[in-house]
């Protein structure tokens, strides 16, 4: 089982983290697995989009509303008296769904708006075994009649999490249509457009080189649009339900600000795409770069401040008097040369003199 929690930016399970929240005195936050028939919505809940979520990641519990937590066992003694017991490990409502991911910027996470839930909740099972018994009793609905015994069928045992009561309120589910509204939503400048096809509608914004850098899809399936930086899937936006939602969505795209590179056309593999919070004291003022790429260029001007020195140490600088020493050197071993030369060709001469 991983020890650090999958969602973009979050810290928590990393052996540093732990330390420092142990200094602090803080506990660090409870890990979840995603329920096995709910990875394919926690997926796309989560805006990371290097890896997807799997049956054996976990997510902390930083990620979802509190309201999603149980962190109690409530129990109706046989005696009618509610106990509330600590749990040792808390657990999620079946309903639950990360929407919480503070390491980004704040507009791409939004709590799901619920539904509010009822404020007559459904009783716990012992506590419907007890109105049906004060019930048959004839004692009215809402006081519990005191049990004389315990009951053999609901022994003394804190409930599982499968016995608990599903909660009644699903997560609020809005089908906007976003195509009938193209013709009057205001995009946010002139370098933004909007492609339609029967099942798609995409509003995409050109960079200087005439690219498109910044993406909206709405697919008529889905109602959530994905918001795409540069190819890259940056999150799912969600609780869109009308046309406003739509500009205010398409304004908080247009101004996020995308990272230039390291240097023209060259990105770190692990850039960032956008520049964010992720560091609120830059090195650098007025830096374009994200930390990846800024990285990645300090690493590619080291590269070339070395190989500069390098090519300038291969023609090292001489003074007059080296040059010449040099020159006289070489120039005398090519004397020694043509001197033994001359002396072979003039020891053949006398041989070749004397044989005629
Ligand atoms: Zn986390
Ligand atoms: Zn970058």
């Amino acid at each position: 089982m991983p020890s650090s929690c999958f969602a973009p930016g979050c810290k928590t399970g990393y052996r540093s983290e732990v330390k420092k929240l142990k200094a602090e005195g803080k506990k660090t936050p409870c890990m979840f697995r995603p329920p096995k028939d709910k990875i394919e919505e926690w997926n796309r809940r989560i805006p990371r989009s290097d890896r997807s979520l799997g049956e054996k990641d976990v997510l902390c519990a930083l990620h979802f509303v509190p309201e999603d937590i149980i962190t109690t066992w409530e129990h109706t003694g046989p005696d009618g008296k509610k106990a509330i017991i600590e749990r040792e490990k808390p657990c999620l409502l079946p309903t639950a769904v990360p929407c919480i991911f503070p390491n980004i910027p704040s507009y791409l996470s939004n709590p799901i708006k619920k539904r509010k839930a009822p404020t007559k909740r459904e009783p716990t099972i012992q506590k419907r075994c007890n109105r049906e018994r004060s019930q048959q009793d004839g004692v009215p609905d809402g006081e519990t009649a005191p049990l004389p015994t315990v009951d053999p069928e609901f022994p003394d045992f804190p409930m599982s999490p499968s016995n608990l009561p599903n909660d009644p309120s699903p997560p609020e589910t809005c089908i906007y249509n976003v195509q009938p509204d193209i013709s009057s939503i205001k995009l946010p400048g002139t370098m933004w457009g909007v492609h339609t096809s029967p099942e798609l509608t995409i509003f995409c914004h050109l960079d200087a080189l005439r690219q498109a850098d910044k993406c909206v899809e709405f697919r008529q399936e889905n109602p959530d649009p994905t918001v795409t930086l540069r190819g890259k899937v940056v999150m799912v936006e969600q609780g869109i339900k009308n046309k406003d939602d739509v500009e205010v969505m398409l304004q908080n795209v247009h101004a996020i600000r995308l990272c230039s590179g390291a240097s023209p056309g060259k990105f770190s593999s692990a850039c960032s795409t956008q520049l964010h919070a992720e560091n609120p004291t830059p090195r650098r003022t007025n830096t374009t770069r994200c930390k990846e790429c800024q990285k990645y260029r300090d690493t590619l001007q080291k590269r070339q401040r070395r190989a500069n020195a390098r090519a300038t140490r291969a023609v090292p600088k001489m003074t007059p008097l080296a040059r010449c020493t040099q020159q006289k050197r070489r120039l005398q071993k090519k004397v020694q040369k043509l001197e033994t030369v001359l002396g072979e060709t003039m020891e053949r001469t006398v041989v070749i003199r004397k044989t005629t």
